[in-house]
């Protein structure tokens, strides 16, 4: 795990949807050492490949 990645980016407290999507397309580019939840996969695939 990437763990300088994690400790520059904490995820919010109380995140929003589009706040976990795009902390989750991050960390997917920069660490992946947990899988995006199913809820969020479709919006973080998108926000990966516009
Ligand atoms: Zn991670």
């Amino acid at each position: 795990m990437n763990g300088a990645w994690h400790k520059a980016h904490p995820m919010p407290k109380n995140p929003t949807r589009e706040q976990r999507i795009a902390w989750h397309a991050e960390h997917a580019r920069e660490c992946a050492c947990r899988p995006v939840p199913e809820s969020l996969k479709a919006d973080v695939a998108r926000l990966a490949r516009p």
